[in-house]
């Protein structure tokens, strides 16, 4: 028997969250290694899934919870052995398939990527599916010819769970960010991890009104999308580029293609659920190496269980600062 934070749909819709105790033959089948969950974390996404919210659940009861970290306890893939610490994110769990709210979980081997030399399963869970899409989304604009030294790179929900670890690593790497927050009160915070400046969010809230506006950021790394996008697209110089990566504003873009005639602006897509397995490994060991771990201390909050079906409330309400990592035991 083991501890899961099951989610349930009643006959009216009402989806509500409840700690049950289960036993291992109600983990995915079909998986073909067995996890004992050290820590979990909050994402975006677990906010939807613990709410019923974005259709991305379909099938109750469900276990939420789309990152974990751990150590295996049995497997029928020779990649991995008992006692193997690893880290999963992505491919739909928590999601389609049972995740990671639960002291253990049963996963495709595929799936899994070994635990980063240097990190803790809790210093895993700390960077996550938000840090590791981070991640991503800087070396995505550095693939497009980003370089320290130039305008100020954007963060936009900097004081979110991908906007902490992005702008923690691009201060790291030398650039200089500038952190948009709608909540003024994250200063301190956002400088501690390397801001430079810091734009209020009803500065860039609305759709831009003229195709081009001035050339302030060398690019960005976008957490909001909709109308923010659009409006960070007039103001990009010209080459540069904006790795998108979230809708925490919402999903339209109300923009126009001029950016991207005008000044060769790119739009570069960040998905970090399906990357294959080989760019994992390098993303997992750039954070090794550009994410200083007392910033990343900073940005944690530590929950359990019991704690996630009020806290999954408030991350789409844009109420959760940083990063909060589940301790599942
Ligand atoms: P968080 O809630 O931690 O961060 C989002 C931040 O955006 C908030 O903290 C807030 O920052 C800002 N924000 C919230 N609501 C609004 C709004 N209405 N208008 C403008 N800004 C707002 O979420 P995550 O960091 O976990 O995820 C961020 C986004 O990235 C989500 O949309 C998520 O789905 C997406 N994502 C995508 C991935 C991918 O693979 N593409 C992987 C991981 C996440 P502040 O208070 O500083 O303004």
């Amino acid at each position: 028997m083991f501890k899961a934070l099951i989610v349930d749909k009643a006959e009216d819709g009402t989806v509500s969250a409840a700690i049950q105790e289960i036993n291992a033959d109600r983990l995915p089948s079909d998986g073909d290694v067995t996890v004992a969950v050290e820590y979990s974390s909050l994402n975006y996404k677990d906010g939807l899934c613990l709410t019923g919210g974005g259709g991305l659940v379909r099938n109750y009861p469900h276990v939420p919870g789309i990152d974990f970290a751990g150590t295996v306890e049995s497997s029928d893939d020779a990649r991995y052995k008992p006692g193997d610490r690893v880290v999963l994110t992505g491919w739909r769990v928590g999601e389609v398939w049972w995740g990671g709210y639960a002291q253990k979980a049963r996963v495709k081997a595929d799936w899994l990527v070994p635990l980063p030399d240097g990190l803790t399963t809790k210093q895993a869970m700390a960077v996550g599916t938000a840090g590791l899409t981070a991640m991503l989304a800087v070396q995505a604009l550095e693939a497009h010819g980003l370089k320290p030294g130039g305008r100020p790179v954007l963060v936009t929900g900097a004081a979110g769970g991908v906007g902490s670890v992005a702008t923690a690593i691009l201060a790291k790497l030398g650039y200089e960010v500038a952190g948009v927050t709608g909540r003024p009160e994250t200063e301190e915070y956002l400088r501690f991890l390397g801001a430079t400046a810091l734009v209020p969010r009803a500065d860039l809230a609305d759709a831009p009104t003229r195709p081009l506006d001035k050339e302030s950021w060398a690019g960005c790394v976008d957490a909001v999308g909709g109308a923010m996008l659009a409006r960070v697209l007039t103001q990009i110089e010209y080459g540069g580029s904006v790795a998108a990566v979230g809708l925490a504003g919402g999903a339209a873009l109300p923009a126009t293609v001029i950016p991207f005639l005008l000044r060769g602006v790119n739009l570069l897509g960040i998905d970090s659920v399906m990357k294959p397995y080989e760019d994992r490994l390098t993303a997992w060991a750039r954070v090794g190496t550009d994410l200083p771990m007392d910033k990343l201390e900073t940005m944690v909050e530590m929950a359990v269980l019991s704690d996630m079906p009020n806290l999954g409330k408030a991350i789409l309400k844009g109420g959760v600062k940083g990063r909060v990592v589940v301790d599942v035991n």
